[in-house]
């Protein structure tokens, strides 16, 4: 494990592990199991959908999800080592991001996509997403990248939130943890 478990806490933007790009996780035992737990439990903290491991301050590939479907149901999950393999369409709608807290925007991704990834045991696996949940699959993705939601809004969007972004950083390094 790269990052003992005191350290992994919520990553505010600014720190620069937001901007590494991770590596593919290999090793599938309690370590791995432990980030993961870790990794819920910043994200239920913080009342989010889904949370990328830089996020927690790891520079290992996983995501977890806890997603509401449209059907009243919910898709709760860790991908390890995730890709899209086919993306069709386009859809608008508005995100929000744990490391940017009060930040709302909107942001256009692909609609359908079809994932690739392992589980928290190793085991392959393969499904379709559409809607909000290809979209939160796609962010964090995006995270594993060192890509931020406001690296795909546009210029002008971003320079209106310049302000929100320096109180974030801010808010950052003032903060003892
Ligand atoms: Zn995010």
């Amino acid at each position: 494990m790269d990052t003992s478990l005191d350290q992994l806490y919520l990553r505010l933007y600014g720190d620069p592990v937001l901007r590494e790009r991770t590596k593919e996780v290999e090793a599938f035992g309690e370590p791995l199991k432990d980030l993961i737990q870790r990794m819920y439990e910043v994200m239920y903290e913080e009342e989010g959908v889904g949370i990328a491991a830089p996020q927690v301050g790891s520079r290992q590939r996983l995501l977890v999800l806890d997603v509401p479907l449209e059907d009243g149901g919910e898709f709760r999950g860790v991908l390890v080592n995730p890709e899209i393999l086919e993306e069709e369409g386009k859809q608008k709608g508005e995100e929000g991001c744990l490391s940017f807290p009060g930040i709302r925007e909107e942001v256009t991704r692909a609609d359908r996509i079809k994932v690739r990834a392992k589980n928290e045991a190793g085991e392959d696996m393969e499904f379709q997403a559409d809607g909000f949940l290809s979209r939160a699959v796609q962010h964090e993705l995006d995270h594993l990248n060192g890509v931020l939601f406001i690296d795909r809004m546009s210029p002008i969007r971003r320079r209106l939130l310049a302000k929100k972004l320096r109180q974030i950083q801010q808010e950052r390094t003032a903060t003892p943890q």
